[in-house]
């Protein structure tokens, strides 16, 4: 199996397996896949708002026609670039961790059209959350849970294909899944893996993310589909690993010798991994790290000063 280009569309995988990649890969910007065989389909995320949903099923449609009804749809954690437009889905089993189906009831497409709207009233973290995502319409989409949810591994069958459900949260969110096809031998990651992007550690705790990404470089397939960025083969999944050790690392110090979590985020050298896109992320990496190494006793950050905080590290 070749890798395919990071074009914006649906790629053939070969096989029955599809991705749909939406470069640059930055925030917001996510891909989702297609498995399908005898005619059965299992759709995996839909993306941040309708319109980019709507024309994805549609490529979908077109490319075959096992996706004209998808049986199944596997959303891989709960963040809205990977789960709003499930409305549009209609008729699927729609499944998720059960970490993840609670995530998304707290988060809702509702809530964030609520935000942007206000975003002007919220200083300096209402301007950079609207940079971020004013290029996606949230008014309007009604928030659709799992109806079906599912804790550690579950096996399916697309016809007679096994797919393999492996919850690997929390880690980036509080239910993080992999998608992983053998007989394709193709997985789709979900948020675990951004290629070419810099990693945002919503939940943590870095160790089990570290410890998936490993577990990506170690399965037996040819083509990595990542939840952003370009598809790739898994060994670049230690790619992603080698981030977060570094800034585990790196955030350690500064937090034993008593710096703050934004100063230690604004103090970090990235190294080599400086080039990867949004490399603000790193103030949510450091404040979630800080939590952790706290023992979980600090209280969870703002997100709107998380926000703040990426924008003026963004501006450098
Ligand atoms: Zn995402």
């Amino acid at each position: 199996m070749t890798i395919p280009p990071f074009r914006r569309g649906l790629h053939d995988l070969g096989r029955g397996c599809f991705a749909w990649l939406q470069p640059d890969g930055g925030w917001g910007w996510s891909n989702a896949g297609l498995v399908t065989d005898s005619g059965e389909s299992l759709l995996v995320d839909t993306l941040f708002d309708e319109r980019l949903t709507a024309e994805m099923l549609e490529a979908m449609r077109r490319a075959t026609p096992a996706a004209a009804r998808i049986g199944t749809l596997v959303n891989t954690h709960a963040n809205g670039d990977h789960c709003y437009g499930n409305a549009l889905v209609e008729g699927a089993t729609i499944v998720a961790s059960e970490a993840s189906a609670k995530e998304m009831d707290e988060f809702p497409p509702e809530r964030m059209a609520a935000i942007l709207a206000n975003a002007s009233k919220l200083g300096a973290g209402g301007e950079f959350f609207a940079r971020c995502f004013s290029p996606f319409a949230f008014e309007g989409i009604r928030h659709v849970a799992p109806t079906e949810t599912f804790r550690g591994e579950q096996i399916r069958f697309v016809g007679d294909k096994e797919v393999r459900l492996l919850e690997v949260g929390p880690a980036h969110t509080r239910g993080d899944t992999l998608v992983h096809v053998p007989s394709d031998r193709v997985v789709f990651t979900g948020d675990i893996l951004f290629i070419e992007g810099t990693p945002i550690v919503w939940a943590g705790p870095v160790g089990n993310w570290i410890t998936a990404c490993e577990r990506i470089a170690a399965l037996d397939v040819e083509v990595v589909v990542p939840g952003h960025g370009p598809a790739c083969r898994p060994a670049r999944a230690l790619e992603v690993r080698d981030y977060l050790i570094h800034v585990r690392d790196e955030a350690r110090t500064r937090f034993d010798a008593g710096l703050s979590a934004s100063d230690a985020a604004r103090d970090l050298p990235l190294g080599r991994h400086a080039s990867l896109r949004d490399a603000e992320r790193i103030a949510v990496n450091v404040h979630t790290l800080y939590r952790e190494f706290s023992g979980w006793t600090l209280p969870d950050s703002n997100p709107i000063e998380l926000f703040a905080l990426m924008g003026e590290l963004a501006r450098r």
